[in-house]
């Protein structure tokens, strides 16, 4: 179960990398971002941090 454990960084921003699912874009951000400017598709969270 990994989900919701604490995340370490001290930083004030966290930004998360979404994927359009239709397009394809990247786009980085603080929140999600609702729908692509480019296709009007959904975005989906990538995991960035695979350590
Ligand atoms: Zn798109």
């Amino acid at each position: 179960m990994p989900t919701g454990h604490d995340i370490e960084h001290d930083t004030a921003k966290i930004s998360s990398e979404y994927e359009c699912l239709q397009c394809g874009r990247l786009v980085e951000a603080e929140t999600h971002p609702g729908e692509c400017s480019n296709c009007g598709g959904n975005f989906q969270n990538r995991a960035k941090s695979l350590e």
